[in-house]
């Protein structure tokens, strides 16, 4: 692989690029290649939550005191920077995270670009509501920032989970301080020292090290207003007690299980590569959205199964700067060998088919942690594979016969992020969307989220919705209701 200059990276604290209070280090390796180490950052501690919320507090009462139109302006000129170093974002996710630069890590940038965008056009939004209280009361309601934000990132797609938080954040009037993810912090990093160029010092605060360290001294920091946290269902269980037993803010964005849904009309190719897309291969099925049990109706299941295959056994594994690569590396050595095992259990399962194991043409050329697709067959809704998340290029396909059936399957499962239905008929499409306990349903799609729609979890896969502009306001605003007596 080609060399990257390991260049030791620093945390922006208050305007000021700094090292860690206690001087230590935590080397960052890429995923490409497992003992290559690409940078370096500071293992940020106690002391380092201290000064962080120190520095954000501080900035907090000028940012929110702005009028929106001058926080608007900066998140757009931070949006058009970003843009214009897309490439080189693109880039380092790539060798930072091991997602393949075409499939996943542009498109990632983009929506973060977008996100600036999005957030900064509709920043005039966080507006109050009047009453009719008679004409001797004035009754309104203003929407107020909630003060210090701390948005804790997971490794899958940093930029685009950094673009879920900061901008929605930062357009209602708070300061943040973003945790970047041990494991692929770079990008992270590079996107803030883009912001910062933009913003008053102390209002985007940035500080790395390890989640028992730093990520749990923000969550029980008395400093801390909100805890805006993505990451896995075990961990945010965690954080929302922590946050909850001080009664501070919190919003949880956690794991997955989700079904796709196959109805006997739609065995083309078409809903293939929907189906396909649902699965988040192309992201080595490391999405908290992926599509990764797989119901077929049982008149089209050997069909629809042929064709999957026929498509999946095209995608290249490789290098993830590489063009030509449709799957990257998955982000480290504990994650490949849990997948790994999870691959192992599903293959030993009695009655289960392998219709597809891309292990054994898998020929990458690079010493990194590489997983091919596999697919198994006739998977039975209550083995482990089927209910935890693997969080790897696994899907379990299981057969339906009747609709009752298969959404009682889809919903027994602790989780409800994220779920696909494919069916001509869009009366049988909607009814079955409508009784799936998920937080997102899409419809004869697999991809297609759209800046601004609604996003978040049903059951264990999360509380709280950020995103939309109803999630700006949900999640990082809180109401003051004003009563005037008039005359
Ligand atoms: P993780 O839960 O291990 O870590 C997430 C973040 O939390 C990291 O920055 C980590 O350092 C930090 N952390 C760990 N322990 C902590 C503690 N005690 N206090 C505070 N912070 C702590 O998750 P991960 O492995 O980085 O990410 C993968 C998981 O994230 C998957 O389960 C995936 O489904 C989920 N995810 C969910 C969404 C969503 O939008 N719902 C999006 C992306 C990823």
């Amino acid at each position: 692989m080609t060399e990257h200059n390991p260049t030791p990276k620093k945390m922006l604290i208050g305007g000021e690029w700094v090292e860690a209070l206690g001087g230590e280090r935590f080397d960052i390796v890429t995923p490409i290649d497992r003992n290559q180490v690409i940078g370096s950052a500071p293992r940020a501690r106690e002391a380092d939550a201290d000064r962080a919320v120190a520095a954000a507090r501080a900035a907090f009462p000028a940012w929110a005191a702005l009028h929106f139109t001058e926080r608007q302006k900066m998140l757009l000129k931070i949006a058009d920077a970003l843009e214009a170093d897309a490439e080189n974002l693109a880039q380092l996710t790539a060798l930072d995270t091991g997602n393949a630069l075409r499939t996943q890590a542009r498109p990632e940038c983009k929506v973060l670009v977008d996100l600036f965008r999005y957030f900064g056009g509709i920043a005039g939004e966080v507006k109050g509501t009047t009453l009719p209280a008679g004409d001797n009361q004035l009754n309104y309601t203003r929407r107020q920032p909630l003060g210090v934000v701390a948005g804790i990132l997971p490794w899958n797609s940093p930029l685009m989970i950094a673009g879920f938080k900061t901008p929605a954040a930062l357009a209602a009037g708070n300061t943040m301080i973003l945790k970047a993810a041990e494991d692929a912090p770079l990008t992270v990093i590079r996107m803030v020292e883009i912001c910062e160029q933009f913003l008053p010092a102390g209002v985007l605060n940035l500080v790395t090290g390890y989640g028992q360290e730093i990520g749990e001294a923000l969550v029980q920091h008395q400093g801390v207003d909100k805890v805006s946290f993505t990451g896995s269902t075990l961990v945010g269980r965690h954080v929302a007690s922590v946050a909850g037993a001080r009664l501070a803010h919190s919003s949880m964005e956690l794991g997955g299980k989700s079904p796709s849904i196959v109805f006997p009309d739609s065995c083309t190719d078409d809903v293939v590569d929907q189906v396909l897309l649902a699965t988040r291969f192309a992201r080595q099925g490391q999405s908290c959205t992926s599509g990764s049990r797989l119901f077929l109706h049982k008149d089209i299941y050997e069909d629809f199964v042929n064709r999957l295959v026929k498509k999946v056994s095209a995608l290249k594994v490789g290098d993830p700067r590489d063009e030509a690569t449709d799957i990257g590396a998955v982000i480290n050595k504990k994650q490949y060998d849990r997948i790994a095992d999870y691959i192992a259990e599903g293959k030993a399962e009695a009655g289960v088919e392998i219709a597809y194991d891309g292990a054994e043409s898998l020929d990458v050329g690079e010493p990194g942690f590489f997983h091919a697709p596999v697919i198994l067959s006739r998977v039975k809704n209550d083995w482990r594979i089927a209910q935890e998340e693997i969080f790897g290029p696994v899907l379990s396909v299981i057969p339906w016969e009747t609709e009752d059936e298969v959404v009682e399957m889809a919903n027994d499962s602790h989780y409800g992020l994220a779920a696909f239905v494919f069916s001509k008929n869009i009366d049988a499409a909607l009814k079955t969307a409508h009784r799936i306990d998920s937080g997102w349903v899409q419809v004869n799609q697999g991809g297609g989220q759209v800046v601004g729609q609604a996003y978040g979890g049903f059951k264990t896969s999360g509380i709280g919705r950020e995103v939309s502009l109803e999630g700006m306001l949900e999640g990082f605003t809180q109401i003051k209701q004003i009563n005037v007596k008039l005359g």
